[in-house]
Parts: C-alpha cells; structure tokens; sequence
C-alpha cells in the first residue's frame, strides 16, 4: 500500500483564486495600463495568448517568458507573488485532509506545475508547510510538465508507490493512471468529470485508516 500521497496544488488544494489574481489581473492590469488599452480587452489578449500556448506547454507555467511575451519585462515578479498572496484560499477540506494523513504516518508531496515562487509563496503563507514534505515544482525543478508521463515515473522513482490526487482530468488522473498511479481526479465544481471524480478529500483521507 502506498504509504505517500502526493497533491495538486492550484485547483486542488487551493482555490483557483490565487492563480486567477496573477494570471486574469495583475497581468492583463499592467499590460492594459502599458499599452493604455481597456481592461477588458487586456484581459481577452491574454487569455487568447495562454489558450494559443495551451497548458501542455511548458512555458504556459514560465512567467519570464510571459512578461517577454507581453512586454512587460520590468514587472517585478515578487509584486506578482504578494498580488496572488493576498487572494490565497485553501478549500475547507485541505488542511484537515492533510492533518490527517500526517497524523497517520504518511508521507505527503506537492506535485505541481506552477512556478517555484508561487509554489513557495503558497505552501507557506496557507500553512500547507506544516504537514508537506517535499514540494516539486515540476516545470522548475525538472523541465518537464506533467502532461508528460515520465514526469509521474519520476516521481515514483523518487518516491515509490503513490496516490495521486488532482483537479485535472488529463494530467492528475488519466497521465498518472497511465504509468499504474493510483490517481483520483477532484472535481471543485467546473470543468470536466467523470463517474469515478470525488467531490471532496474525504475519500482521501479515509486511506489513512484503510
Ligand atoms: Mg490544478
């Protein structure tokens, strides 16, 4: 039985509103006063921007190369950090889920495309850090993505056997399945789901006491 649960963070753990600050504000907020042009019109370049990169790409994850991208080199990356910081929100089940798991012996892993400065900034103002062991940034730490399988084979050498929990259908549940991780896709209320999708971490943390 695997004795190591590794999580999602954006979508998963916490709500989508710290990326979403970054990512649909702050951004598209300094290109539209850059390029003296509606916010609204900002927000649609970028978004149109992302969605042509798609989030199988690497550098859809990157910031440098997006403040390349939009011109918008001079931003400071730690302004970005503190905009998303202040819209930071766990979902009620995240640190009860993981209390539990640490408290049962297992060893507990963020596997993540984001950032490593988000990733960091996150993990500690939420107080995830007080239950995780390792935090992987898998764009920053190994150049890869986790649409890419080897990336859930690295993890299990470094690891060994894991559960894998996450909010996208793709790249937390079918991509891990694919190399014989035992993957449950969390489904927070868009997007696509399955029969199999839970709708909370309780199933989760039930594996503690399985
Ligand atoms: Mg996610």
């Amino acid at each position: 039985m695997p004795s190591t649960v590794s999580f999602d963070l954006d979508g998963t753990l916490s709500t989508p509103s710290f990326a979403e600050a970054v990512w649909d504000e702050a951004l598209p907020g300094a290109l539209a006063r850059r390029r003296d042009m509606p916010l609204d019109e900002a927000r649609r370049y970028c978004r149109e921007a992302y969605a042509a990169e798609g989030d199988g790409s690497i550098r859809w994850y990157q910031l440098p190369y997006w403040l390349m991208t939009l011109g918008l080199e001079d931003l400071d990356p730690g302004d970005l950090v503190r905009t998303g910081a202040a819209n930071l929100r766990l979902f009620d089940d995240a640190l009860p889920t993981l209390a539990r798991l640490a408290h049962a012996g297992m060893r507990l892993v963020i596997f993540s495309n984001a950032a490593r400065i988000f990733l960091d900034a996150e993990v500690a103002l939420s107080g995830l850090d007080r239950y995780v062991d390792t935090c992987i940034s898998v764009t920053d730490d190994w150049g890869m993505v986790k649409a890419d399988p080897r990336s859930f084979e690295r993890l299990l050498d470094r690891h060994g056997p894991v559960i894998h929990v996450g909010d996208h259908l793709r790249y937390d549940y079918h991509v891990p399945r694919a190399v014989g991780i035992e993957a449950y896709h969390i489904w927070r209320g868009s997007g696509e789901r399955t029969a199999q999708s839970i709708t909370s971490l309780a199933p989760i943390a039930r594996i503690a006491s399985r």
